[in-house]
């Protein structure tokens, strides 16, 4: 072999060796972006932060044009706990299926779509963005069932092709499959422990709970905070005239009714049987009370239905109760808190005792009222 050949030779050999390098640096970067971002997929436990997770940032993190995501959610199960969600733009990022019709349309056999849309594909995958050129689409599965779909949209046609594997989406689909349901079941948990089931406001422990972290937020920022105690007139009548099941329905109704009347930093439990108590954050005694009274009217509003719909009307006895930022230092937290719950209790006993249907405020022991409401104040 001439001296010239072994040169060019060489030199091809390093050139292939340099390409081969570069191939190799390249998927070792691949590889570490993976394994961070399933770590960062694990350490979610609030189903919002792991959806902005893949909704927001796996755009810009693998450098994508579009990012959709399909969960299949029969049950409702994921929109409860996302009731305060807004999904990111473009519309339609996130959707939410009650039927496996449009999962079945993508996958025929469970299997990863890679490679050039057709107009069926783009419409089904992703609404309304007609520059995707190539896409990934990953079936998210669990227990042999697809609970969602992941939509991996590029608007360089060249980015997923059929004719590459893609053994590391494919692995990322199943971390985030798993990351999905562990959410889901660990929100459902955490909402289970705070929440009554029957009336989907707060349950006793989570108020009590509520109540020393509010005391301790409002004695940081000096303002005072109000209880309120209701308890339904004579309930029991309910049950007996129309049903245990009746009685069930008004005690989901009253609880809609405070959820929807709360501003957003109130506490509304059920704390016992037929009795709602909720805290007001930065509410003096005039402004509670009246507060108070507003709800009182508008509950004798409501209107209710027995189990086989027959209508009838309510009242409720409240009793009110306020903490004031003079009395945050001269005791406990937990002392602080069964004051404010045992004034609010001896309140709504007043009301009971003079005839029901009304508001009665009683002072927090050793609490000063710096402001008399005009109402009536035992
Ligand atoms: P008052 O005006 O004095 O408050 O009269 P009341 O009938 O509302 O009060 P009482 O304490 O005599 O009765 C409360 C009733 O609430 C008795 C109990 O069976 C009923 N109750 C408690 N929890 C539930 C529940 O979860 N579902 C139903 N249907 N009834 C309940
Ligand atoms: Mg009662
Ligand atoms: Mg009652």
């Amino acid at each position: 072999m001439s001296k010239h050949s072994l040169e060019r030779e060489n030199r091809e050999l390093k050139r292939s060796l340099r390409l081969l390098a570069s191939k190799v640096e390249r998927n070792e970067a691949i590889v570490k972006s993976f394994f961070e971002m399933e770590i960062r997929l694990l350490s979610c436990t609030q189903l919002s932060e792991l959806l902005d997770l893949i909704l927001i940032e796996f755009r810009e993190y693998f450098r994508l044009d579009a990012v959709n995501l399909v969960l299949f959610d029969p049950e409702q199960a994921a929109r409860t706990l996302l009731e305060d969600y807004v999904p990111p733009p473009p519309a339609n990022t996130l959707r939410f299926v009650e039927n496996q019709r449009l999962l079945n349309t993508l996958y025929t056999d469970k299997k990863l779509v890679v490679g050039e849309p057709d107009d069926s594909i783009k419409e089904t995958a992703f609404p309304g963005s007609h520059y995707i050129l190539s896409c990934a689409l990953l079936p998210l599965e669990r227990h042999n069932c697809i609970i969602g779909s992941l939509h991996l949209g590029s608007g360089d046609p060249t980015r997923y092709s059929n004719a590459l594997m893609y053994d590391y989406i494919k692995h990322l689909a199943s971390v985030i499959s798993i990351c999905i349901e562990n959410c889901i079941n660990y929100e459902n948990m955490k909402r289970m422990s705070i929440i009554d089931m029957l009336t989907r406001v707060n349950n006793r422990r989570s108020f009590e709970i509520e109540i020393q972290r509010e005391i301790s937020r409002a004695s940081r920022s000096e303002y005072p905070l109000s209880c309120l105690f209701l308890d339904l007139d004579y309930f029991k009548l309910v049950n007996d005239k129309y049903g245990h099941l009746s009685g069930d329905r008004v005690l989901r109704t009253v609880g809609g009714f405070l959820k929807q009347q709360q501003r957003k930093s109130d506490v509304v439990a059920r704390y016992g049987g037929e009795e709602f108590s909720i805290l007001l954050p930065n509410c003096d005694e005039l402004q509670s009370v009246q507060l108070a009274d507003n709800l009182r009217e508008k509950f004798n509003a409501l209107i209710f239905r027995s189990d086989k719909g027959e209508p009838f009307r309510m009242t409720t006895s409240i009793g009110v109760s306020t903490c004031y930022p003079a009395t945050y230092t001269r005791d406990t937290f937990e002392r602080l808190a069964y004051n404010l719950i045992s004034a609010a209790d001896k309140a709504v006993y007043h009301s009971k005792a003079a005839g029901r249907d009304q508001v009665q405020f009683v002072a927090t022991s050793g609490s000063e009222n710096p402001v008399k409401p005009n109402l009536e104040v035992v």
